[in-house]
Order: C-alpha cells, then structure tokens, then sequence
C-alpha cells in the first residue's frame, strides 16, 4: 500500500532517515548525549542558513508557535511599541501575543492575501518614533501570499528598528534575505522536514545585548534565558526529545541538499501543481508573482464542497488542507511541502482532476 501524503503545510511527510531518529533508547536530557546533540543542532541550523558569524540560535520544545511567543514576547524594550503588519492569520497572531503582554502596538490591518503597501508602512515609521520592533509574516500560510520579507527589511533598517520576522512556513522553503532580519522564527515539521515538537529563533547576536535589559515577562518562553542556559550546554525544562533526534538528522539532510536545492526542488514542485491547476480550471487566490513556493490557496469548485474533495482524496492517499476562518467555506490549500516525489504529485494531480 502507497503512504499518505500530506498535502497541509506540515506536519510534513519525511524521509524514512529521519522517521529512523525517532527510534531511541532511554536516555536523560541532562545527559552529555543530549546536551551534545542540543549544541549539534544548534550550530546545523545556522550553518544551514550561511548565517555563522552574525546569528546565533534558540531551541524551545513545542509547535512553531511556542517560538513565535518566545521572540514576540521577549524582543520589545519597555515603553517602546512593535508595528504589526496583518494579512492573514499568523499576522494576526503576533497582534494576539502582543495584546496578551499588553505590548502597545501599532497596526497594518489588511484584508487577507492584499499585499502591504510600502509607503504605508514608512508613514507609520516615521510618525511614530515609539516603534522599536516591526513584525512581518514571511509567507502567510493562510493564503499562500508571499510578503515582502526583503522591501519591508530595507525600511525597518532605514529607520533603525528591530526585524522580526515569523519565516515558521518559508524557512527552507522560500528564498530569505536574512541581511535585514534581526529575529527570525522557524520550526522543524515544516520546510526544514522533520517531526513537530521543536521550534526555534535565530537572532542576531549583537541583539543580545538590548535583549537582556528586556525584564522577563514569561517564564517559560524567556528568550534570553533559554539562550544563556544552552551556550553553557544547558536547557532549562524537559524537552521533546525524540523530535530534536529527528532535527539534527533533518538538518543534516537540509545540509546535503542545501538550502538552496530545497528551494528549488519547491518551486519546481510548486510550477509543476499550478500548471495541472490551470489546466483543471481552478481558480487562484493569490496572483501569479505573489506566491510562496511551498503552499497554493485555490477557489472550491462550483458544486464541490471542502468536505467532498477532502473525504475523496483521503480516500486515494492524499491529505488537503482547509481555509482558514472566512475563508473556510470558499478555499482550500495545497502545499507542497515536505518528502514528496515526483510521482506522488502526478497521481494527485490526477485524482483532483477526475474529482473536479
Ligand atoms: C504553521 C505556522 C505557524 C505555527 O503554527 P503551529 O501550529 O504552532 O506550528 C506560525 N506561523 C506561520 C506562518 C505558520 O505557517
């Protein structure tokens, strides 16, 4: 019997080499093993990226969203504001953070899948100084739109804030610039291919510095905290274990293949599916130029319902995935990331088709 693949921007399928890191024996996280492999996965990370000199990385157990709260939570001095840009649900999730410190905040509020304007964003910089952090959603996993990671960068820069950009859905999967980011937030079941239970930050180290006069406000997603206990070879709670087991091998594939393959063996994949989308008819939520290389948000069928197309193409293997909130009853979403062939993408293709 054929696998399932799953077509929902991760959990991914991966190869069985990492499925084989789950298979461990007992063993203590205060142990040399696991402190050791804590360091290992660190350094792969940043070696993975090409971002050695200038970064330096943060693991925290939990889904992507554990290491978004840590750098939201963690990155904003008192007395200073973080500009929000939202398009989608993740962007609206770091307003949700912020609210939830009680962050004051300033507000790029769009309709979903509309791209930022950058003009707007250097009004709100320059008529108001209190900013010290921007937040940007790389690639908003809500509609597939690919934000501008770089423009947005090169105005936070010019106007001397802080950088922070949630990459959790674009990490490995999307081209990133990361001379302008300052803070950026990745997971391991997504691009990077391995099992959920691990997030992570990487930030610049000369941040560190203006991160540490930030008074704690969580306990257990104090970013600088976590930072100082694992550069002494420490960790401070239990960690998921066996996902960081499936991390460092994840990495070390992500390093043989680099970066750059992954992002082109996407967007390969990605050109490949929105060809057999037009040519089935389906309509695009995103236009052509603004889409991620990972995900494609496409218009349900006249007549064919979310939970029709996703009970049949379970029933051939394939997992799709839902639109989120008020887009649920109009979209749905086909990622392509993760171990898939080739093969696996014809047969779907195929299966949608005959569906359609
Ligand atoms: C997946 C995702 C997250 C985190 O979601 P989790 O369920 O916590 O892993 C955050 N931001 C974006 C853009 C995502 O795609």
């Amino acid at each position: 019997m054929s696998r399932t693949v799953l077509l929902n921007p991760g959990p991914v399928n991966v190869t069985d080499r990492v499925r084989q890191a789950l298979m461990l024996p007992d063993l203590c996280h205060r142990e040399k093993e696991f402190t050791d492999l804590m360091a290992a996965i660190r350094a792969k990370l940043l070696r993975a990226f090409d971002i050695e000199e200038e970064y330096t990385s943060v693991l925290v157990s939990g889904s992507g969203t554990a290491a978004l709260e840590m750098a939201v939570s963690s990155s904003l001095s008192p007395g200073r504001s973080m500009l929000v840009i939202q398009n989608g649900v993740y962007g609206e999730r770091i307003g949700k953070i912020c609210d939830i410190y009680q962050f004051n905040r300033h507000t790029i509020k769009l309709s979903w899948g509309e791209p930022p304007n950058l003009e707007d964003i250097e009004k709100e910089l320059k008529e108001n100084p209190d900013i010290e952090v921007v937040a940007l959603v790389h690639h908003e996993t809500t509609t597939g739109l690919l934000n501008p990671l770089k423009e947005v960068g090169e105005l936070a820069r010019r106007y001397e804030k802080i950088y922070l950009v949630d990459c959790i859905s674009s990490l490995a999967g999307d081209e990133i610039d990361f001379k302008s980011i300052d803070i950026a937030v990745g997971t391991a079941n997504k691009c990077i291919q391995g099992f959920p239970g691990v997030s992570f930050v990487l930030l610049r180290k000369k941040d560190l510095e203006r991160l540490r006069k930030i008074p704690e406000r969580t306990l257990y997603f104090d970013l600088t905290g976590y930072h100082k206990a694992q550069e002494k070879g420490g960790l401070l709670f239990t960690p998921a274990i066996p996902a960081y087991y499936a991390l460092d091998v994840a990495l070390d594939e992500l390093i043989e293949e680099t970066v750059q393959g992954r992002v082109q063996r996407y967007a390969n994949a990605a050109k490949f599916l929105r060809a057999g989308f037009k040519d089935i008819g389906l309509e695009f939520l995103i236009p052509e130029g603004w889409r991620s290389n990972c995900l494609t948000g496409l218009r349900l069928p006249e007549g064919v319902s979310y939970e029709k197309l996703h009970a049949e193409l379970k029933g051939n293997g394939f997992v799709i995935y839902a639109g989120q909130g008020i887009l649920s009853d109009n979209i749905f979403r086909i990622a392509n990331m993760g171990d898939i062939n080739q093969e696996e993408f014809q047969r779907f293709l195929k299966e949608l088709k005959t569906i359609c």
